[in-house]
């Protein structure tokens, strides 16, 4: 047998950033004027920032000098040239339209095809997707695989959407009331699972015999390629970049956050084949991002973009990225702390539900822990639950809780080093040894939308 050795991160440091540490005295104090939630906590209060992998990636030096090349002109820069270039190698879509982040690319695409009676389906709509989804007064359906739904089922592919019940849904609202689908790799609300090309192809067949264009939420395409390579029957001969492209020939058009898999810290884009979608998206655009060569962006951010499309398709990169997500798994399952098996992409999530069994969706146990993790390490993740995901009943007003009680936490890319990864473990560790102490949160303040960014806490005592 070899012996395996460890898997190394695949860079160097060039500059550092220095972490402020906190006592713990401290942290109470600032969790508690934060209102007991981490996203009003600042970010130098905070040890390790888990909060998100969204527009954390640390960038590489040919990105740092892509800041240096951008061209700046208003229309028709160099820059964007090299961004859709890049983009279209990826996606194979033939227009290619840069937004500020994933949301513009969503809002501007959901306010041409949505509105009242109207259906989108996903295996799991993202919060912002969903938000821009309803905010046009249309339905946003999650049909996610069985195998999604269960946090301590192991099964390869648990992001996969339901093509059966995909099917029936059709027929059930009618085709003509169902503009799109939208597959999200990997899928994030979900565990951040992958979805398998066998999946997609499936999808694809529903989709063309109804008429339906397929998209796909594309941040994570990289590592559900990965995902692909490494589980999927036939394809481990394969490179990610070929996987890739044919994930992305059965796609009619992407939404994307580039602050994930480009490995930049702001951007997105949508991309289409259809002419005339294409052209409206444009107009809209422009009124509320830019002329249709920048989007929301500045052409060192396209620059940027196209640099990490092509790093975040190194195979060392990504073989290091999704082991460093798996070891921290590893490590928790060992000692039993209850997570999402088997672990995704780009975050571990803990399953509050088995982890706090006492504590009931109406006390969310997933901001309980979250504050603990805060309190025990300074430890910074979210609550992706009842918090995020919980809504009221209209008639009653009691909530109607989320489908799962999770807890992310999300590996920023390039940041963190093993020993950081060690330390979370063990405070993660240490706050399930007690568990027994932890107490249940109520809500004392909360805005009508996507109410976790905002939403105000008190320990129920
Ligand atoms: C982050 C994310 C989005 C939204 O992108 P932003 O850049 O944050 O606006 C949409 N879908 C998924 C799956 C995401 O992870």
């Amino acid at each position: 047998m070899p012996v395996m050795k460890t898997i190394i991160e695949p860079f160097k440091i060039k500059t550092v950033e220095p972490i402020r540490f906190t006592s713990k005295e401290e942290r109470e104090k600032i969790l508690k004027d934060a209102g007991y939630n981490p996203f009003l906590i600042n970010a130098e209060d905070v040890i390790i920032d888990l909060l998100t992998d969204s527009g954390t990636s640390a960038m590489s030096s040919e990105q740092w000098s892509g800041i240096m090349k951008g061209d700046e002109s208003y229309a028709g820069a160099k820059s964007f040239f090299r961004f859709e270039s890049a983009v279209k190698e990826i996606t194979g879509n033939k227009y290619v339209i840069p937004t500020h982040q994933g949301r513009a690319a969503e809002k501007i695409l959901f306010s041409i095809l949505g509105g009242e009676g109207k259906y989108f389906i996903s295996n799991t709509f993202f919060d912002t997707t969903r938000a821009n989804i309803e905010f046009t007064g249309a339905e946003a359906v999650d049909l996610l695989c069985p195998e999604g739904k269960k946090p301590e089922v192991v099964a390869p592919f648990k992001g996969n959407l339901d093509v059966e019940k995909l099917k029936a849904f059709i027929e059930e609202k009618g085709k003509e009331n169902i503009p799109l689908v939208m597959i999200t790799i990997t899928n994030n609300s979900g565990g951040g699972q992958p979805v398998s090309l066998e999946n997609i192809k499936q999808v694809r067949k529903v989709c063309d015999r109804y008429g339906i264009p397929l998209f796909f939420d594309a941040c994570r395409f990289a590592e559900n390629a990965y995902f692909i390579k490494k589980r999927e029957e036939g394809y481990s001969n394969k490179s990610v970049r070929e996987i890739v492209k044919e994930i992305f020939s059965f796609a009619d058009g992407t939404t994307m956050s580039a602050k994930k898999d480009a490995l930049v810290n702001i951007g997105g884009w949508l991309s289409m084949n259809d002419d005339n979608l294409a052209m409206q998206c444009r107009n809209l655009l422009i009124v509320t991002e830019g002329f249709p060569t920048y989007g929301g962006l500045a052409g060192r951010d396209l620059e940027a973009i196209a640099q990490g499309l092509e790093e975040v398709l190194d195979e060392n990169y990504l073989r290091y990225r999704i082991r460093s997500t798996e070891y921290l798994g590893e490590k928790l399952t060992a000692a039993g702390v209850p997570i999402i098996e088997p672990p995704g992409g780009h975050a571990i999530y803990i399953d509050a539900k088995r982890f706090l069994p006492d504590i009931p969706p109406e006390q969310y146990p997933g901001q309980s822990i979250v504050c603990e993790l805060y309190l025990e390490g300074g430890i910074r993740s979210v609550e992706i639950g009842s918090v995020m995901f919980g809504k009221y009943d209209k008639k009653t007003g009691r909530l109607i809780p989320a489908m799962m009680e999770l807890v992310r936490l999300a590996i920023p890319r390039r940041v963190y080093t093993q020993s950081h990864i060690d330390y979370v473990a063990e405070v993660v560790i240490e706050t399930f040894n007690k568990r027994d102490k932890l107490k249940g949160y109520k809500i004392t303040y909360e805005a009508p939308m996507l109410r976790h960014f905002t939403a105000r806490f008190e320990p129920v005592i």
